[in-house]
């Protein structure tokens, strides 16, 4: 989708420092960390979010997860420990519609979130 701010940097016209890459996913810091790790990891293929999922999707959601897990033990944080976050829709916090999960930490993560 050429509207799509996570598909252009799928598409490498908006520049990101990019993780992981694989031919079904993307890693790359967000641009507004809020932990010293940040990483925000993408389908290649345009979703708008986590419930309009269908069963085709399966396995590309369970690449999600490991790729998640390639970029834990990247960014060092196997032994330490992270956070996986997929926020979704208005009250979840969702504010770019292409699906993607945040690998965070480096930190002591709270509970529960806010
Ligand atoms: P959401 O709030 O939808 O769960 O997360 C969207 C995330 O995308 C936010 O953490 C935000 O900082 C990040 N983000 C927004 N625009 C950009 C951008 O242009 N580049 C990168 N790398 N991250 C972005
Ligand atoms: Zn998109």
């Amino acid at each position: 989708m050429s509207d799509c701010l996570f598909c252009n940097i799928v598409g490498k016209k908006i520049p990101a420092k990019i993780v992981y890459e694989d031919e079904q996913v993307v890693a790359f810091d967000d641009i507004h960390p809020q932990a010293p790790v940040h990483t925000l990891v993408i389908p290649k293929k345009h979703m708008v979010a986590i419930q309009d999922c269908v069963e085709s999707d399966q396995a590309l959601l369970g690449h999600l997860l490991l790729a998640c897990s390639k970029v834990v033990k990247v960014k060092g944080l196997s032994e330490s420990g992270s956070r996986i976050v997929v926020n979704t829709g208005r009250d979840g916090g969702q504010t770019v519609f292409h699906v993607h999960l945040h690998v965070m930490g480096g930190r002591q993560m709270g509970w529960p979130p806010g």
